[in-house]
């Protein structure tokens, strides 16, 4: 079969690679870890570094379409691939959603709604902003946060001046109050066709995704159909090809846009069982051109729990129910933290 390249090495990379083989692809994860857990399913690994040019154009070579599954990735290196291999989701989609400042802006210019934001680049930035949004609102660093990294919480002005700013791009946003948190996730194919799972409520925990539910509840369903006219935009602005995220929180006033992903992510790890074609298989389908499989629901509902950090499970109570489908990434060290894998329970 033909080849598919991957940037990036981590669980999200293994599932698409486990997805693309189910349809005769290999795949060749590039990344700069010495192992990959993604490497592991695949057929080729090459360590390299994201910004080196001559590095991605060999390894373009060998590929029929390029892909990624982590958006901290400098975009502009990327341009070396375009010679060789065709890009899904393109360059331009990392470049806005890796950027805080840039996902929130671009948003705003198609109608979307985020918290108040303010960039904050010095301690006068920040005071203006505070000034201007007030508080309680949240410090975060405008690239490379995940999983809640990079973030502080600030509950009134004297808590801002405690702050030591860490000499990174930030940007200040007001706290929402919201009554739940959901995602939109899409796939969009080559020919502009696109289609959406249903929407799960998430659950987060210290800022890393704990749960997610499907269906959401009723007053989280009712902000759906905005929030996807939303993401369409955005995945049609960007000419977007695979799977595509956005996150939202529910409020009384409607969907507040949060962030986008653009790439699967781990609230549509409950499609792998709980719909008829999972967020992975989708994507692979829309950087190979294929037709997009179906979204509708498998069964009457799923909840997706991560298993984070070291904490002791009982793997045989788990895998003795029929409704539970345990996933492992197979990562040698437990941290805290860390995401070691999920369960997803069907609701049959
Ligand atoms: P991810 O792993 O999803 O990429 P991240 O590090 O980019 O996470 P965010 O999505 O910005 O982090 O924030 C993590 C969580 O913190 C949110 O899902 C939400 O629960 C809370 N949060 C973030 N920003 C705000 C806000 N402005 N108001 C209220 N809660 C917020
Ligand atoms: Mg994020
Ligand atoms: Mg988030």
């Amino acid at each position: 079969g033909e080849t598919i390249g991957i940037l990036g090495g981590g669980q999200l990379g293994r599932m698409i690679a486990l997805a693309a083989a189910q349809l005769g692809y290999r795949c060749h994860i590039y990344a700069p870890e010495s192992d990959s857990i993604a490497a592991d399913v695949a057929a080729a690994f090459t360590r390299g570094s994201y910004d080196d040019e001559a590095a991605l154009a060999a390894f373009a070579e060998g590929c029929a379409v390029v892909t990624y599954e982590f958006e901290n990735v400098a975009a502009p290196p990327l341009a070396a691939i375009l010679p060789h291999a065709p890009l899904h989701p393109p360059a331009r989609a990392l470049e806005v959603a890796q950027d805080r400042v840039n996902e929130k802006s671009f948003v705003e210019a198609l109608g979307g709604r985020p918290a108040p934001w303010a960039q904050v680049d010095s301690r006068a930035d920040l005071d203006a902003a505070l000034a201007r949004i007030g508080a309680p609102g949240i410090l975060k660093t405008r690239r490379d946060g995940y999983d809640g990294k990079g973030q502080w919480r600030i509950m009134d002005a004297s808590a801002a001046e405690a702050i030591e700013l860490p000499g990174k791009p930030l940007i200040y946003e007001g706290f929402v109050t919201f009554f739940g948190e959901f995602s939109v996730i899409l796939v969009r194919g080559i020919d502009g066709e696109i289609r959406f799972w249903d929407s799960a409520e998430n659950v987060h925990e210290a800022g890393i995704l704990a749960r997610s539910t499907v269906p959401a509840p009723p007053a989280i369903v009712a902000q759906v159909p905005e929030a996807r006219a939303l993401a369409a935009k955005v995945a049609e602005a960007l000419d977007y090809v695979g799977v595509l995220t956005l996150e939202f929180f529910a409020t009384a006033d409607g969907p507040v846009f949060n962030e986008m992903a653009p790439r699967v992510h781990n609230s549509g790890h409950w499609t792998t069982e709980g719909a008829l074609t999972s967020q992975f298989e989708n994507h692979v389908r829309a950087i190979c051109g294929l037709p997009l499989g179906s979204t509708a629901l498998a069964a009457r509902g799923a909840v997706m729990d991560n298993l984070i950090g070291d904490a002791a499970h009982d793997w045989a109570a788990i895998l003795s129910d029929p409704a539970n489908h345990l996933h492992l990434y197979g990562k040698a060290a437990a941290r805290p933290g860390r995401k070691m894998g999920h369960v997803t329970r069907l609701v049959l």
